[in-house]
C-alpha cells in the first residue's frame, strides 16, 4: 500500500447491483478458471483451477482495517476482481475476518466454476450475498463462451450451483451474460432457464456485452431482444446491462487518482466513471481529458461508445 493507493482494495464505486461498493481483489490479474470471450479485462493469462493463498490474508485484512478506520462505510464490501476469487484457498478466513471487523454486508462475485467443491462452499458460508454466473445451458456453448480449464465440465458446474443453493442460507444473485449470435436464440436461452429453475437463485440478473470485450466477436444483444429473452426467465428476472451509462448521482468534485484507480480495474465510459465515483459528469470530462493528455489513461472505442482504460493491463471488477 502506498500513499493512499491500496493493493487489494478499490473504490468505493457506485455499482448498479450493490450500491456503494468497496471492492477487494484477492487474486492476481487474470488468474481465472475461465477465459470468457466477453471479459472486460482482456484474455486470461493464467487459466487454472489450482486453489492457493494468492494474496496473504493478513495483508488483505490490514488494508481493509486501515481503510475503514477513515470512517468510510460502503453499502457492501465486495470480494471480486480481475480473477476468480474462489481460487483463493483461504477465502473463508478473509470473509470471516471481514465479518469480524465490520457490520457492512459482504458480497462475493464469482464465475461459479468451483461451487461444487465442498471447501469452496464452506468458505462462502460467511458471505451475505454470493453472485455467481451461468452463461450457457450446454457443454458446447459453455466452452465457446467461457473457455474454461479443461478439467471443469459444464454439468459439474451447473450441478455445483444447484448443490450450493442447498447449503447456502443467504442470498444468491445469479448473473446470466447473453452474447449476440451465441446465446441470443430462444432455444439457447431456454436451455439456460432449465438450469436456473433448478438452481433457484434469489435474483436472476441478465446482462450483455456493454464494455470492450476480450474478443471483438463478442457482441451485445439489442435492448428489445434482451427484454424478450429476459422474459423467458420469468417475472423475477431483471436486466442489469447498462446501455445508457446515465449518471445515478452527483457529489464531490472529480478526483484524478480515483479515476486512474477505477480504470486500472476496468474500462469505463465517461458516464460510467462519473456514476461509479459519484462525480459530476462535466467536471469528470475535464479531468479525464487531462489524464488522456498526460497519457495516464487511454481512449478505446467499442461500437459507437468511447471508453477509457489504463494504458497497462491491470483491471478488476466483473
Ligand atoms: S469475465 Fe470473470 S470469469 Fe470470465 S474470464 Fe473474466 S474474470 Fe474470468
Amino acid at each position: 500500500m502506498t500513499q493512499g493507493t491500496y493493493t487489494h482494495i478499490f473504490g468505493p464505486v457506485l455499482s448498479r447491483r450493490l450500491g456503494k461498493s468497496l471492492g477487494i481483489d484477492i487474486i492476481p490479474f487474470k488468474t481465472c478458471t475461465y477465459d470468457c470471450i466477453y471479459c472486460e479485462q482482456g484474455r486470461t493469462t493464467n487459466r487454472t483451477a489450482e486453489r492457493k493463498e494468492y494474496a496473504p490474508v493478513k495483508d488483505v485484512l490490514t488494508e481493509l482495517e486501515q481503510f475503514l478506520a477513515k470512517g468510510v462505510f460502503p453499502d457492501y464490501i465486495t470480494v471480486s476482481g480481475a480473477g476468480e476469487p474462489t481460487l483463493h484457498s483461504r477465502m473463508g478466513d478473509i470473509l470471516q475476518g471481514i465479518k469480524a471487523m465490520t457490520p457492512v454486508p459482504v458480497a462475493v462475485i464469482t464465475n461459479g466454476s468451483l461451487l461444487w467443491d465442498s471447501n469452496v462452499q464452506r468458505d462462502l458460508l460467511a458471505a451475505d450475498v454470493v453472485m455467481p454466473s451461468l452463461d450457457a445451458g450446454s457443454e458446447a456453448l459453455f466452452r465457446r463462451l467461457d473457455r474454461p480449464v479443461n478439467e471443469i465440465p459444464f454439468e459439474k458446474i451447473a450441478r455445483g450451483l444447484i448443490d450450493f443453493r442447498r447449503v447456502f442460507p443467504n442470498e444468491i444473485w445469479l448473473e446470466v451474460m447473453l452474447v449476440d449470435g451465441i446465446t441470443s436464440g430462444e432455444n439457447e436461452v431456454r436451455d439456460i432457464v432449465q438450469w436456473v429453475e433448478q438452481i433457484r437463485p434469489d435474483r436472476i440478473q441478465i446482462n450483455t456485452v456493454v464494455r470492450p470485450p476480450a474478443e471483438s466477436f463478442a457482441r451485445p444483444i439489442a435492448r428489445k431482444r434482451l427484454e424478450m429473452l429476459t422474459a423467458l426467465f420469468g417475472p423475477r428476472a431483471e436486466i442489469i446491462a447498462n446501455y445508457s451509462g446515465t449518471s445515478l448521482s452527483t457529489e464531490d468534485t472529480p478526483d484524478a487518482d480515483r479515476i486512474v484507480d477505477l480504470l486500472l480495474r476496468r474500462p469505463c465510459s465517461l458516464s460510467e466513471i462519473a456514476e461509479a465515483l459519484g462525480l459530476r459528469k462535466m467536471e469528470t470530462a475535464k479531468t479525464v481529458q487531462l489524464l488522456v493528455e498526460q497519457h495516464k489513461i487511454v481512449e478505446k472505442r467499442f461500437g459507437n461508445q468511447l471508453f477509457f482504460s489504463s494504458p497497462g493491463e491491470g483491471n478488476a471488477t466483473k
